[in-house]
């Protein structure tokens, strides 16, 4: 974070500004996505609810409204609703101590850590790919692979909501190759949900285990609709790699049982992040270094 603003300080000041205005976007984006991870889980599991009656001719369990937009936001504790003044993104929680005016329920800091992460994250895409097409295309991909991380945390699923029109708006861009050419995108998107597939398989007829979900393939589809093929293999590197490492971790630091299964789309979705920034530079250093 320093070296991020450090290299703000020495930037020529239109990207800097750009980058600025990006990272306070990016809080309100956060505090949406805050929404989104807690709301579409909620949502698809009261449209599974109401399936289930219908079929069996019992009234449905759920009715009102209940989306992304509605019911405004409230204290989970004693239901006040928020206010304009208590909504606004990181401030309120640091000029409220984290706490409900009213009941003084603490509010989880996971809600400003979000419009935080989208802060920062958005800073980061504005700062490499620029504020034009590439730019705004990846905000767009960052935004909804840090929904889907936490969504995958939060219940171990990353909803098809979110991933396949994840795809589909990555093949959309790539028709004018903004970051890859078409047949590579196609390619990639066929060949991410292939990989992961035999993976599964694989590990499932070898330990008789899941490992991941099918979500997971469905991410790496989209991020090879987006990134094109030849990214796949850092991408499934970087995850697995990092994956590695951090259930090793959980399990020396937290007694985390070797059977249950940690979610694997934070990683996919971090290192496809990683993809999206540095990946040529990472492949141009690859082929380098295999051909001297
Ligand atoms: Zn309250």
């Amino acid at each position: 974070m320093d070296a991020l603003f450090a290299a703000l300080i020495d930037a020529p000041p239109g990207i800097a500004l750009t980058t600025l205005c990006w990272m306070v976007i990016g809080l309100v984006v956060g505090s949406f996505l805050n929404v989104v991870i807690h709301r579409i889980p909620v949502m698809l599991q009261r449209e599974t609810d109401n399936f289930i009656a219908i079929e069996r001719d019992e009234p449905e369990p759920h009715s009102g409204h209940y989306n992304l937009l509605f019911p405004r936001s409230a204290c989970p504790a004693c239901g006040h609703t928020l206010t304009a003044a208590e909504n606004i993104p990181l401030v309120s929680w640091v000029w409220l101590r984290g706490r409900c005016r009213y009941c003084r329920a603490p509010i989880s800091p996971r809600y400003p850590l979000v419009e935080l992460l989208a802060a920062l994250l958005s800073g980061c895409v504005v700062w490499r790919l620029g504020s034009d097409v590439n730019g705004l295309a990846g905000l767009l991909l960052v935004w909804t692979m840090l929904a889907l991380s936490f969504i995958d945390l939060d219940t171990q699923f990353l909803p098809d909501d979110l991933t396949l029109p994840l795809l589909w708006v990555g093949l959309l861009f790539n028709l004018s190759a903004t970051f890859t050419p078409l047949p590579d995108a196609v390619i990639g998107a066929a060949a991410g949900y292939l990989l992961l597939w035999l993976v599964y398989w694989g590990y499932r007829l070898f330990t008789g285990k899941e490992g991941m979900g099918y979500g997971d393939f469905k991410l790496l589809a989209a991020l090879g609709a987006w990134l094109g093929w030849y990214m796949l293999p850092l991408i499934v590197l970087l995850s697995s790699a990092v994956g590695a490492v951090v259930g090793v971790l959980l399990i020396l630091l937290r007694g985390h049982q070797r059977d249950k299964p940690i979610p694997f789309g934070p990683f996919l979705a971090l290192a496809g992040f990683i993809a999206l920034l540095y990946g040529q530079d990472i492949m141009d250093l690859w082929m380098q270094a295999s051909h001297s």
